[in-house]
């Protein structure tokens, strides 16, 4: 495929020439030198330029990433001046994927673009055309911004889409352009007037002829006089049209642009025809011809046509037949080349629309699923929250049945302790006493009640205060504890009147450990009260053996025993004896009454 296609070529060239920056040298200077020296030569000393794109390759390793891109483009260039698309079209493709440049992806991707345009792959250059447009906004460097919205104009004008044709060059026209660009955008909008089939204005073509003369342009002011001539034909001014294209047939010729040469000689030939010259008008043709050999382009149809036309009008049907079929063969090839484009313009479009609706789908897709998973974190939120509320009701209960325990538990215990000395209290003592009978009873063991009261307690109260005969009472039940195991029930059944159940004991025992017990009692230290005086206790002891398993019976027994030690003497006990039924003193320590009221005065 050949690239000489007038326009397209033009911007290729000025598009690879817009972006490459001046150089750091700091970095790395040859490198730097180097590009830019190749940058300056690349379109006026080709030979040179390759030679300097040489050196550079032999560098390539000691290049920085962004020499690296530059190098890219510059080869890129070198590609597209020698007609090579493919490699231009990979490197340009390297380039995008190496950066993330908004400015660099829209400038190489306008000269995809541009080469994709060159080489008729409009699908791909549509394609990289919708995906670079978008950056337009971010590309500061306004020259970039310009050429790629022109490379966008430019392919919409070949695609037949004039109207977006006119859009992109509009843009560039009214965003203060640079000449170069203002001369290639007034070119665009007055193809795409054509092809909308408006009246192009005049002024403003012959403004930007004006321009492109200016920047030396003459493909392109070569071209827009074409675009002037089909307007005066149109509207009827064939002589203006003929001399406009013969003044300035030799400075398009002088260009060597096939397309463009060829153009001014089919039309010239058209036109000439029109006014009846037909020799004129076959030796434009004919020209056209050979200009144009080998494209698919407008300027061969209308030659072939005019050629045609031509040899009937000479009477030369067999002539007329030939030039008729290369007519239609030309004109089916051409109108099947727009075909394509139109079609290549419908399939992109389609493309997007399906992935614009890909798209919102997906969007659509996500936003259910965010829904979904805002559901499911409130879920999991309200799950959390019931969680937590139970751990706390559970905790709360818990703590709630605790402290009920606790209180209950401490409602038990004062309920069934007796509050000053922390031992059973009467109605708890019978209850525990009565169960560990019978348990004797059940298992066939014996059991004994020891019960004792204080000697003159009366005259401890009243001597030293009732502060002190609760010392007293306290002290008592505490030294009495020490002669009970776990299983034994000891209680103070009322007032300074004490008694002990002793599980699994027969009298024997049981004597023997009231006498303990009194013997303890009277040695009680009193000094920490502020006084000395004795305390003492009278006990009496029966068992199951002789009073049975009824505590009542077995209570009314020793308090029997009890008041005889009481009687006796007091300070002493005395063990119930079913037989003698009569008092059987134990070793007392029987202390005279005497001594007793010594002590308690003391
Ligand atoms: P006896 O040797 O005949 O038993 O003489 P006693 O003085 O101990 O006899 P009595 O039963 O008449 O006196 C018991 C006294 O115990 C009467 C009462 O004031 C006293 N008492 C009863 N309960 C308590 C108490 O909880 N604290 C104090 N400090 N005294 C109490
Ligand atoms: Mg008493
Ligand atoms: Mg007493």
């Amino acid at each position: 495929m050949m690239l000489g296609k007038g326009r397209t070529y033009w911007l290729a060239c000025a598009l690879a020439c817009a972006f490459v920056a001046p150089a750091q040298a700091q970095v790395a200077p040859g490198i730097d030198a180097l590009i830019e020296q190749a940058e300056t030569i690349k379109t006026s000393q080709p030979a040179r330029f390759y030679e300097v794109l040489d050196r550079l390759e032999k560098r390539v390793e000691e290049a920085t990433p962004e020499q690296r891109l530059k190098l890219r483009l510059l080869r890129a260039h070198g590609f597209l001046m020698k007609g090579k698309s493919e490699p231009a079209i990979r490197e340009l493709r390297q380039i995008q994927q190496e950066t993330q440049d908004p400015e660099m992806l829209f400038w190489t991707g306008s000269l995809l673009v541009n080469t994709y345009a060159l080489t008729r792959k409009f699908e791909q250059g549509l394609t990289t055309l919708n995906d670079i447009l978008p950056l337009a906004t971010k590309v500061e460097k306004k020259d970039v911004r310009h050429r790629g919205l022109l490379v966008a104009g430019l392919l919409y004008n070949q695609v037949g889409e004039y109207t977006l044709g006119e859009q992109y060059a509009q843009q560039v026209l009214s965003d203060a352009p640079d000449g170069r660009n203002r001369c290639a955008a007034g070119n665009l909008v007055a193809e795409a007037a054509l092809g909308l089939k408006k009246s192009p204005s005049e002024e403003a073509i012959f403004s930007t002829i004006k321009t492109c003369e200016e920047q030396k342009e003459p493909i392109l002011g070569g071209l827009t006089r074409t675009y002037l001539a089909r307007k005066w034909v149109e509207d009827g001014k064939v002589d203006q049209a003929i001399e406009l294209l013969e003044r300035y047939l030799p400075a398009v010729t002088a260009t060597g642009y096939p397309l463009v040469i060829s153009e001014y000689h089919a039309m010239l030939a058209s036109m000439y025809l029109k006014l009846g010259d037909m020799r004129t008008a076959k030796s434009h043709a004919n020209e056209a011809v050979e200009r144009g050999a080998g494209m698919t382009s407008l300027p061969l149809v209308v030659a072939y046509k005019t050629l045609y036309e031509i040899a009937e009008r000479q009477g030369d049907p067999a002539g007329a037949l030939v030039r008729y079929r290369q007519y239609a063969d030309a004109d089916k090839a051409y109108l099947n080349d727009v075909k394509t484009r139109q079609l290549a313009y419908q399939i992109v479009r389609q493309q997007i629309l399906q992935k614009t609706q890909q798209i919102s789908m997906l969007d659509q897709e996500n936003q259910v699923l965010q829904l979904q998973r805002k559901v499911d974190q409130q879920a999991a939120q309200n799950t959390r929250l019931i969680v937590i509320l139970l751990v706390l009701l559970i905790a709360s209960i818990g703590y709630w049945a605790f402290k009920i325990k606790r209180v209950q538990l401490s409602l038990k215990k004062m309920a069934e302790t007796d509050a000053l000395t922390g031992i059973c209290n009467r109605h708890h003592f019978t209850l525990r006493a009565e169960r560990a009978l019978a348990e004797c009873a059940r298992n066939g063991e014996q059991a004994a009640l020891i019960m004792f009261d204080l000697d003159h307690f009366k005259n401890i109260n009243d001597r030293f205060g009732h502060g002190t005969g609760d010392w007293a009472l306290k002290e008592v039940a505490e030294a009495s504890k020490g002669f009970c195991r776990r299983i034994d029930v000891l209680g103070r059944l009322g007032g300074e009147e004490f008694a002990i159940l002793m599980y699994g004991c027969d009298l024997r025992a049981a004597a023997r450990v009231a006498e303990d017990c009194r013997v303890r009692l009277a040695q009680i230290e009193t000094r920490e009260t502020g006084h000395v005086f004795a305390i003492t206790g009278s006990f009496g002891v029966t068992s199951s053996q002789h009073s049975g398993y009824s505590l009542a019976r077995l209570l009314s027994h020793a308090d029997k025993q009890l008041y005889r030690a009481k009687h006796n003497g007091r300070n002493r006990v005395c063990v119930y004896d079913s037989e003698q039924d009569n008092v059987r003193a134990s070793n007392v320590l029987e202390l005279p009454q005497r001594d007793r009221a010594e002590h308690l005065g003391s």
